[in-house]
Formats: structure tokens, sequence, C-alpha cells
């Protein structure tokens, strides 16, 4: 069979952004259609459109795991663990969701191999990603952020490269020759070639930036090039945050999306 080398649009922490999302599935598009859409999880939660953009990912080729937030949307997780305002906007998106989204939610995996360690593969053309929300220690709850929780999950990394999401920021680490994890900040542009050194990748947020820069986030990965390119993309926040005041979500959630905080 023949297979034709894939486009790929990364994304993670949507959180009901539909206007970030649509921003970003523009910028993926606009030099041609992707072939799939991986998410790293949190689809819903925080602002006001969680059907919209449920069906908007549902509208392409989609594989996702599931985020702590989806798992809250759909009851299956207690919201004792939330903060307040998050616990409010997991409530509200409970009571939003059809049987159908609730289902689609809640049969989401909480981890995703693509591809595998036991699959042939050109050396040219590396192959092999763990999806996950947090951390393969603590799939939904754990902000992979430090080199201890690096090591612990490379540990279990079966693959060459491991996709997270969670803390909403840009980053790459790579495992270096001596074992040692090595944290990198990504920023709009940053491109890295995918090759023999293990990878962990974080997209960033689509939906909730938290890093100062109110712009969305995503990763291009390019199978052909075997390159991963992050991308900042500039959406109408105002939409956004109009919708989150006008359903009676707490303010916070509206205004912080002004200042990427
Ligand atoms: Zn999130």
């Amino acid at each position: 069979m023949v297979r034709w080398p894939m486009r790929i649009a990364i994304v993670s922490d949507v959180h009901s952004n539909l206007a970030g999302l649509r921003a970003v599935l523009r910028d993926a598009e606009a030099n041609g259609a992707i072939d799939a859409v991986w998410c790293l999880g949190d689809i819903v939660g925080y602002a006001a459109e969680p059907s919209e953009t449920i069906a908007e990912l549902r509208a392409r080729p989609l594989v996702s795991v599931a985020g702590n937030h989806d798992l809250a949307a759909t009851g299956l997780m207690g919201v004792d663990e939330f903060n307040p305002v998050a616990a409010a906007a997991a409530l509200w998106t409970a009571e939003q969701l059809s049987e159908t989204e609730r289902a689609f939610l809640a049969d989401l995996p909480l981890t995703l191999v693509l591809g595998g360690p036991d699959v042939p593969t050109a050396a040219d053309r590396p192959r092999g990603f763990t999806l996950v929300h947090g951390s393969l220690l603590e799939p939904v709850w754990e902000y992979l952020l430090d080199a201890e929780q690096a090591a612990a999950h490379f540990a279990l990394q079966m693959t060459p490269y491991g996709l997270v999401g969670h803390s909403h920021l840009l980053f790459w680490v790579e495992e270096r020759a001596d074992g040692t994890p090595a944290f990198h900040r990504a920023d709009d542009g940053t491109t890295i070639r995918l090759g023999d050194t293990r990878l962990i990748i974080n997209p960033g947020s689509a939906g909730q930036p938290r890093d100062g820069d109110p712009r969305v986030s995503y990763v291009l990965y390019d199978e052909a090039a075997a390159t991963m390119t992050w991308h900042r993309v500039a959406y109408d926040i105002a939409a956004t945050q109009t919708g989150i005041r006008a359903a009676g979500l707490p303010p916070f959630l509206a205004d912080r999306l002004a200042t990427g905080r």
C-alpha cells in the first residue's frame, strides 16, 4: 500500500475556544490540507463553545487523548481537585454536552501510541509517537515541567517521541546521550528535526495561552521533512470573551485571554 507523507496539526488544551481552534486550523491549512489532527486533551472546559469545538475537531481526521477537563465534563472525574473557577466551568460544560458529545469525550483514551518501536521504518523517516495529556506517570494530572519528571516520563516512553500538553507551555525536551533531559523553550517558527534523539514535545495551547503571549499555538508535523514547527497565531479574542461573559462563566476566564495568563 502506498502511503503519502503526512502533514499533521498537533494541538492541545483547546478548552472550548472555537475562535482559537479555527485560527490554528486555518493557519495549518494555509499551505494545503492537513491529513490529521492529533489532540493532546482538554478539548473542553473554560470557554463557552464546547459543542462547536468538538464538532470542528471531528470534522477532520482526528486522534485525541483525554485531558482532566474532558473527564470532568463527562462526570467520569469529580471536580474536587479543580480550583473554583475550573470547577464552575466544568459543571457548566457538563450541562451543555449532548449525549453523543459526552460519549465521545468519555471514550477518549488516556494514552495513545501511533506507530511504535516494532514498526519497521525507513531510517530517514523516524516514526513512533506516544500521546498523553500530562505525563506517562500521571496521564491527566502531572504538569511535566522539570528534569526529574521528564526522566520518569522517558523511562515509560516506549517510542522515540512523546507528545504532551496540560501546562499550556511551548517546549521540547531532548534526552541527552547520558540519559539526562534538557528542556528548550519554543516560540513562533521554532523548528526541530526528528532524529535519533528521544524527545518530548509540547505544542502549547490552542485555547488558553499562559506564557504572557495571547496568541494561541500549535505544532505542525511534516512527516516528509521529519520536522516539527511551532506556530503562534492571533485570533479573535473578543469573540471568545463575549461568549464566556454571555454564558455567565467566571469573568476571569475571559479577562485572562487578553494577557495570555
Ligand atoms: Zn488545559
